[in-house]
């Protein structure tokens, strides 16, 4: 019955995003079945390759050129977990290589292209810490991800010919976050259905409760103007929520504070969040884990185990993107 109603919702999902898909799927624009046996992706224009190599900022600050494959199975094993679907693994390491091409051309790191940290760029995992961290899984993981990256290897997504700012995350609440409510607004990264649920995401749902002084304190050091002399039940003013579903702001003590600065402040997972008081107790309601911008892990994960072949999933979550074949040479 669950299986029955996942499929339903897949289907839903496909009907209502008929402008997605043409980028990649020339051929199946009708039908959603279609979208499952999907053309290869476009060729390149001509003179296009991707880079072999990446200049990889380490956390000493060092820059290291490494072979393009050998960064993404650092990747994708540090941001994905092994036992991910295929197509869900290929869709992150066409994701990965297109962010790295990205901060390539973005300049974001000086001489180096990207960096290791996970809050800037994106993880990276050495093949010495992933040897440790899974033990005598290590052949078998390592083989699930490097089959991801080598049958991806040199595509990535672009839009008006250039790499896209892909932004993934972990999780999200029913529908990924508007790029527009986190950092600039880009054409491909709008809202869009999500369809993992608590059934397939650890922790998905989470709480964080703050004293009421703490909490007060808390929003004083960011907002000195705001005005807490009243009983704590009168603190909490209008809620803003954005097309996602997310806090685009609360009203604190009579100040409006975005939710993203919320996220921040008191270290919730994610926007997607309700905040109550009671008996002297702050406590916000979390569901989902990340910024929400872009492709969901574990909506891609859930897509893969419906059937969808990974240049479905890159549509959906990068909508309006193409996916490009570029040459090896
Ligand atoms: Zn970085």
């Amino acid at each position: 019955m669950l299986k029955m109603l996942l499929l339903a919702y897949l289907a839903l999902l496909l009907t209502m995003l008929p402008a997605c898909l043409p980028h990649i799927l020339p051929a199946a624009e009708t039908t959603p079945t279609q979208t499952e046996s999907a053309e290869r992706p476009l060729p390149a224009p001509a003179g296009t390759r991707a880079a072999q190599t990446v200049l990889l900022r380490l956390p000493d600050g060092g820059v290291c050129e490494m072979d393009m494959q050998e960064y993404l199975i650092g990747v994708v094993a540090a941001e994905m977990p092994a036992a991910f679907e295929p197509q869900a693994l290929r869709a992150q390491a066409v994701a990965a290589r297109t962010y790295a091409l990205y901060c390539g051309e973005a300049h974001k790191h000086g001489t180096a292209q990207v960096c290791t940290d996970p809050g800037c760029c994106q993880a990276y995992s050495a093949d010495s810490a992933l040897r440790t961290n899974w033990g005598a899984a290590y052949e078998t993981n390592l083989a699930r991800i490097r089959a991801a990256v080598e049958a991806t290897d040199g595509e990535y997504l672009s839009y008006g010919g250039a790499p896209v700012f892909a932004a993934f995350h972990s999780s999200s609440a029913g529908a990924t976050e508007d790029c527009g409510a986190v950092w600039n607004a880009r054409p491909y990264l709008i809202s869009v259905p999500s369809p993992e649920t608590a059934e397939q995401v650890p922790n998905y749902q989470s709480s964080v409760r703050c004293w009421r002084l703490d909490f007060r304190d808390t929003l004083l050091r960011a907002h000195p103007e705001c005005d807490f002399s009243g009983e704590a039940e009168g603190w909490i003013g209008e809620t803003e929520r954005d097309g996602s579903g997310r806090v685009a702001a609360v009203t604190l003590g009579g100040v409006r504070v975005r939710g993203t600065e919320l996220r921040q402040l008191f270290a919730l997972r994610s926007t997607a969040f309700t905040l109550s008081y009671a008996g002297g107790i702050f406590t916000f309601n979390v569901t989902g884990f990340g910024h929400g911008v872009g492709m969901s892990q574990y909506g891609a994960n859930t897509l893969a185990a419906a059937g969808w072949d990974y240049r479905a999933i890159l549509a959906h979550y990068y909508p309006g993107t193409t996916l490009v074949a570029a040459r090896q040479e």
